[in-house]
């Protein structure tokens, strides 16, 4: 970096220091990097997109103010984001923002979708052809956090990537419930493999889109072409196979493929929504082959784990939020990774949009007006805005200490709500009402249920509350 650059980014820090608090300094300006000074325009790196945007929607004024002073009115300023691509060996890639025109976003790096109906496996010479996997290279083993949920499919996943087609996890089958990073993970194996043994033609194929294209070959009279093209792959990765459920004939030549690539030692990766056992409406000798390798599932992640993702995409958006506002999130959301993921980045949003900082008020305001699936979810705020407009209690009676009975009650009734309508561990209960441990709510619960059997007003006032949710409380 020339001593210039630094020293005028060193000045212009001197006067943002002044304009902003120290925690806005720490966490939107701490992290920039200046690169250079080239005719009057000052470049300087921030972590991400979203960084970027959060900069220009809040402290255009102020970084004007610093480059005004610093390198005179016709000074400019531009960004250089980096666009973290989750691999080691591609450096990221900086994206030059003048800051002319702050309401339109840099272009994104996104290549575009391919079209389902394309037919990859009409092109005659492979060889001299530039093959596309179809994978997202932001998937990597880097970024996909390891708990006790995945363990054994990470580790498995990641034998395979360093020796696919060697080690007798082949089929690999991935299997776990929505949101839990199937994708992510096999398609991480795809990344390294491809990364790796650069040699080796990888392809990443949703099942749909597989489908897809057994029926446009057999209505274009390319079966065979279709078929060649898929057995020339070394390392096949099919997503979501419980898709192929009821497709006899795309099973059929699936398992034609199968046994070509696996003879032939190439590796295949497959994952589906439910165990093997459980597909129905896939023909037995499919099933078989399944079996002939290593089936692991991926579960709902733990706290821990929960807290470790939160961190890693804050890490890396760039974005720093205190402790207290992670634990929060990771012990509100339990459901899934996408949805954790869904509700930082709309944590962000509301950020930027409405330029307040991400602190705990925030993350209540937010989590609150996420629209929650009414079939399934009910989260702790709705919970508590019920509770407290039943009962004549605030938040504070609820967190609080206090052991009169007009509290105790509606605060037991929200415990037991809360262990009836989310599959949060009696900790994180415990959590929500400021710290309690669980055996508190495990009391708490069973003296609810115990009262509604037993008295004819609690359960009448406790269906009500089920009837404001919009749920049938069946009778034990
Ligand atoms: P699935 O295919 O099982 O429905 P995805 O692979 O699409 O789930 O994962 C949903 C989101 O959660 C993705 O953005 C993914 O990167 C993220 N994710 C899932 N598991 C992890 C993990 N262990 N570490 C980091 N990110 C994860
Ligand atoms: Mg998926």
């Amino acid at each position: 970096m020339q001593t210039e650059t630094r020293q005028v980014w060193a000045k212009c820090l001197d006067i943002i220091r002044q304009e902003v608090n120290e925690q806005s300094f720490k966490t939107w300006f701490e992290p920039i990097v200046p690169l250079k000074i080239v005719h009057n325009t000052l470049t300087i790196q921030v972590p991400s997109q979203f960084f970027y945007e959060w900069l220009e929607e809040n402290y255009v004024h102020v970084l004007r103010k610093a480059i005004d002073y610093t390198l005179g009115r016709n000074g400019m300023l531009e960004y250089s984001i980096i666009v973290d691509r989750g691999d080691r060996k591609n450096p990221p890639i900086a994206l030059n923002v003048p800051n002319q025109k702050p309401t339109t976003p840099p272009p994104t790096q996104k290549r575009p979708e391919p079209t389902i109906y394309e037919s990859p496996f009409q092109l005659k010479d492979l060889d001299s052809l530039e093959l596309d996997s179809y994978l997202n290279p932001h998937y990597m083993f880097d970024n996909f956090v390891e708990g006790d949920c995945n363990r054994l499919g990470r580790s498995a996943g990641l034998a395979v990537a360093q020796r696919p087609g060697v080690t007798s996890f082949n089929p690999l089958m991935i299997y776990g419930g929505v949101g839990l990073g199937k994708t992510h993970l096999i398609q991480a194996i795809g990344n390294y493999i491809k990364n790796t043994y650069t040699d080796k033609f990888v392809l990443y194929v949703s099942s749909e889109k597989f489908v897809n294209q057994f029926i446009n070959a057999i209505r274009n009279n390319t079966l065979q072409a279709f078929t060649n093209f898929y057995m020339q792959i070394d390392v096949l990765i099919i997503d979501d196979v419980q898709f192929l459920a009821g497709k006899e004939k795309t099973q059929e030549s699936f398992f034609h493929i199968f046994n070509h690539l696996h003879q032939s030692g190439k590796q295949i990766i497959m994952s589906s929504d439910r165990p093997p056992r459980d597909l129905a409406g896939m023909q037995d000798r499919l099933l078989s082959r399944f079996k002939w390798g290593l089936t692991a599932d991926l579960q709902q992640p733990d706290f821990e784990t929960r807290i470790a993702i939160i961190q890693k995409k804050l890490q890396a958006d760039g974005i720093y939020i205190k402790d207290e506002v992670i634990e929060y999130l990771a012990h509100s959301i339990d459901t899934n990774v996408r949805e954790l993921e869904g509700v930082i980045v709309s944590l962000m949003a509301h950020a930027s949009l409405n330029r307040k900082e991400i602190d705990m008020d925030l993350a209540r305001a937010t989590l609150k007006n996420i629209v929650v699936d009414s079939e399934k979810e009910i989260s702790v705020d709705n919970i508590f805005d019920a509770i407290t407009s039943h009962f004549d209690v605030t938040m504070a009676d609820l967190k609080g200490k206090s052991r009169k009975k007009e509290t105790v009650f509606p605060r037991q009734v929200a415990m037991y709500l809360m262990k009836e309508f989310t599959d949060l561990p009696l900790k994180s209960i415990g959590y929500h009402f400021g710290g309690r441990d669980h055996s508190t709510v495990i009391h708490a619960v069973q003296n609810i249920s115990v009262l509604i059997d037993s008295d004819a007003e609690v359960e009448k006032m406790v269906q009500k509350l089920y009837k404001h949710f919009n749920r049938v409380r069946v009778k034990s």
